[in-house]
């Protein structure tokens, strides 16, 4: 198939295209760089060893996003593209709106006029707000806190809307649980913008002496050792949960859960990336951060029943290959 992707060029768009193109599909990327490099599309040719094309667009603009439609026969969308930092959402919230909702419309408007009707969307666990642990896809989703998960719900309400209007469009929700890690080659993975706010890309940080010491925030959760636990996926785990949704889409809405289903706490994390890795992570105790739950995880076996999806890599793995992009990267964070 030939497979649009969205944002493509962005942490988990780019393991996606690795999987799509060792699965035998033609890839299409559309980003427009804003939380990317375009040496990560070469890397992605490099490492999957054909190629791809890339077009930098934005893809709330529909001038541009009806010509890629327009230029190539299109069976498939993977709608990645988006802003994802939450307190920079609490800061900008139209911009959020703006991009994440504009997006989803464009590109869902541009599948109506060229009779493109595979649509797979990166969704967040973050829709199940504070229900109870674990998460099911039939559950209600719960008030979000923020709007970068606002605009995760309103999309999910807006493609199921589109979905019912149209009884031939298959559409693919997919709710991410925590993705870290990196491709096995080391060459590309996650790379943020200045700190990190999340706890992986921390914990590579100041195992390579560019943070001093980790910030474990709080203790005194009613968790196994009082710190917060999540459900830790491997970023190339859940590219090739993408492959399976796309490949076994059918008309109407699918929510799939990708996590492992296994929650992890902050201090089991550090010791397994300390074990993983052979190397030390400074840490201490500090507050809790506003807005944290103290637990959340996935109930996976709706994946596993109708996709044949599990994820495979444990936290071992995650570590091992969060820290091998971690050392083998130079340019792209320190050009920043
Ligand atoms: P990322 O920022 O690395 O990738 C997003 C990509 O989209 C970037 O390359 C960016 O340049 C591009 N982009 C943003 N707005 C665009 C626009 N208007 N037009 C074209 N390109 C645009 O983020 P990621 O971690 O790879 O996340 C991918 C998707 O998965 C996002 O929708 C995100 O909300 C969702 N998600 C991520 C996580 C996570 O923890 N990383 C968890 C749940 C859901
Ligand atoms: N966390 C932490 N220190 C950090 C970043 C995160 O202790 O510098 C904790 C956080 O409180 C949570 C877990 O690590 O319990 C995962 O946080 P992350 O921001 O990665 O994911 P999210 O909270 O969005 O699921």
């Amino acid at each position: 198939m030939n497979i649009l992707v969205t944002g493509g060029a962005g942490y988990i768009g780019s393991h996606t295209c690795i999987a799509l193109l060792q699965a035998g599909h033609s890839v299409i990327i559309a980003d427009n760089l804003s939380n990317s490099k375009s040496e990560t599309v070469m890397k992605v040719m490099d490492i999957a060893e054909k190629e791809v094309t890339f077009y930098e667009i934005d893809v709330t603009n529909a001038e541009a996003v009806d010509i890629i439609f327009k230029n190539y026969k299109i069976d498939g969308v993977i709608h990645f593209a988006g802003l994802k930092a939450v307190g920079e959402s609490v800061e900008k919230p139209l911009e959020y709106y703006h991009n994440n909702i504009v997006s989803t419309v464009v590109l869902t408007k541009a599948c109506h006029k060229y009779g493109v009707n595979r649509f797979v969307f990166s969704s967040s666990a973050t829709v199940y707000g504070e229900n109870n642990v674990p998460f099911f896809e039939t559950m209600d989703l719960l008030p979000t806190t923020n709007p970068y998960g606002e605009t995760k719900a309103m999309s999910e309400r807006i493609l199921t809307d589109i979905t019912r209007s149209n009884p031939i469009f298959s559409l693919s929700i997919l709710r991410y649980f925590n993705p870290v890690g990196a491709h096995e080659s080391g060459l590309i993975g996650e790379a943020p913008n200045g700190i990190p706010n999340n706890l992986m890309p921390y914990v590579t940080q100041v195992a390579k002496g560019k943070l001093e010491k980790l910030r474990v925030f709080g203790n005194d959760y009613p968790t196994i050792d009082g710190t917060g636990i999540r459900d830790y996926i491997h970023v190339m785990d859940l590219a090739e949960g993408h492959v399976a949704a796309l490949e076994n889409l059918t008309e109407g809405v699918h929510v799939y859960n990708l996590g492992t289903g296994k929650g992890t706490s902050v201090l089991e994390l550090v010791k397994a990336f300390e074990i993983a890795n052979d190397i030390k992570v400074s840490y201490e105790i500090v507050d809790r951060r506003a807005g944290d739950i103290a637990s959340y995880y996935a109930d996976t076996s709706k994946a596993k029943n109708e996709l044949g999806w599990t994820a495979k890599r444990d936290i071992v793995a995650m570590c091992r290959d969060a820290w091998r992009f971690e050392k083998n990267y130079k340019d792209f964070v320190e050009s920043k």
